[in-house]
């Protein structure tokens, strides 16, 4: 057995970050993941513009596309646009930011085993044992960082409900230019949900994320999408991979326990609108870092982490789902809506910069639907009237 502060299961974005930020600090680290790096994940590879600001300095190499316009649709109809002159996301493939990500934890003097699946997390008198694939490892702490399919949550926390939704992507071949700095967004056939293609140079990323009961939709709802755009290569359709896409079903689930943190994806930690999941990730794995740095002890230092996730990313999570139960009651109307003063959604792009929060873009949209909707709003999305004490 190896001794090591910390063991990290999961190597994307949360562990990585996690596994940098401990280093960093002085915490002898340990991040495992069952890849080798480069591997596949599952996603879109959209990076709202306030992750830039967490993430270390080299990034810029490996974004593909800089989003500067965005196309949304009806059933593949009625197509409107909002333009902007900063970039409202930024592209790039997994396999090569993921890489990176965890190449960095390693720079900072993480030590990093790829190709090491763990099996099961045992709790000892001291602290933890890791049994992995080939070999054990012991340590004081655990941050589960293994994903929407957790092993550490299964095995350490109370048991959770699914993630919200189920996705489908593929990215295929791209010579077309008619996407170029501009990604397509659909509704009105994805219950829950939506479909993109976001371009990244000379490919383009496809996919579909719906209410995860209805994942037997998945393929014919990315079909229906890649047959209604034209231009978009029918490849798109055949070759896909899905995941969940761990948003919390209802209310936020528990993210940490005696010696044990739960980050990113383990911990249900993706937007329930969206399905943006790569900033909280990497939010959640540097707060689990400085919660484990500043810690006293075991308890002090799992308060600290709940109540920073609980302070920094919940509010988010809560207003997100409210915004989208307001949005999937009537995603027609709310396209209509939106067409006729597409400048409104600079306010969504705003929660995507970091310069509004989902609460405060959340009161606007219901101070904007006027008093008569404000009556049956408030109570229902759990706020105050505006100006009330
Ligand atoms: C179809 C789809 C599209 C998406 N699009 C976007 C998007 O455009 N933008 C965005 O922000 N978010 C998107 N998301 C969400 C985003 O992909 C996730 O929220 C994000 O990857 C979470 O990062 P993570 O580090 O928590 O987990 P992951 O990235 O899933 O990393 C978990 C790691 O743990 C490893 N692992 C798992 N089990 C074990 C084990 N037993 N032992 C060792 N290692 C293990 C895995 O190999 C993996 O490397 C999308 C999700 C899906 C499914």
């Amino acid at each position: 057995m190896t001794d090591y502060d910390v063991a990290i299961v999961g190597a994307g974005p949360a562990g990585s970050t996690a596994a940098r930020e401990l280093a960093r600090g002085g915490a002898r680290v340990c991040l495992l993941d069952r890849a080798r790096f480069p591997r596949p994940k599952p996603c879109g590879g959209a990076l709202s513009p306030r992750v830039l600001r967490h993430l270390p300095s080299g990034v810029e190499g490996l974004v593909r596309a800089r989003i500067q316009r965005a196309v949304f649709t009806f059933r593949s109809c009625r197509p409107f646009e909002v333009t902007s002159t900063l970039p409202m996301g930024y592209m790039v493939c997994r396999e090569e930011f993921d890489a990176w990500l965890c190449g960095s934890a390693e720079e900072a003097g993480a030590c990093v085993r790829e190709g090491v699946a763990v099996r099961r997390v045992e709790r000892t008198g001291t602290g933890f044992a890791v049994r992995a694939s080939g070999e054990d490892i012991r340590a004081s702490w655990v941050v589960g960082a293994d994903g929407a399919n957790s092993l550490v949550a299964a095995q350490l926390l109370p048991r959770r409900l699914p993630a919200k939704f189920i996705g489908v992507e593929s990215e295929v071949p791209y010579e077309g230019d008619d996407l170029e700095e501009t990604v397509l967004v659909d509704v009105g056939r994805y219950p829950g949900g939506y479909a993109w293609a976001f371009p990244k140079g000379d490919r383009v990323n496809v996919g579909v994320m719906l209410e995860f009961p209805r994942g037997r939709e998945l393929r014919g709802a990315l079909a229906a999408f890649v047959g209604g755009v034209p231009g978009l290569p029918s490849a798109a359709a055949a070759c896909w991979q899905s995941a969940p896409v761990a948003a919390p079903l209802r209310e936020p689930a528990p993210c940490a326990g005696t010696g044990v943190l739960l980050v990113g994806d383990a911990a249900r930690l993706a937007d329930p609108f969206l399905g943006e999941g790569i900033y909280y990730a990497i939010k959640s794995g540097s707060l689990a870092a400085k919660a484990l740095l500043a810690g006293r002890n075991e308890a002090d230092a799992a308060a600290r982490y709940e109540t920073a996730v609980a302070e920094a990313i919940w509010p988010d999570l809560r207003a997100a789902s409210r915004i989208a139960s307001l949005f999937h009651r009537s995603p027609r109307w709310w396209h209509r809506i939106l067409s006729r003063m597409p400048t409104s959604l600079m306010q969504y792009v705003a929660v995507l910069t970091g310069e509004q929060s989902y609460t405060g873009l959340l009161r606007l949209v219901v101070d904007r639907l006027g008093s008569a909707a404000e009556r049956w709003a408030l109570p229902r999305l759990g706020l105050a009237r505006s100006g009330a004490s």
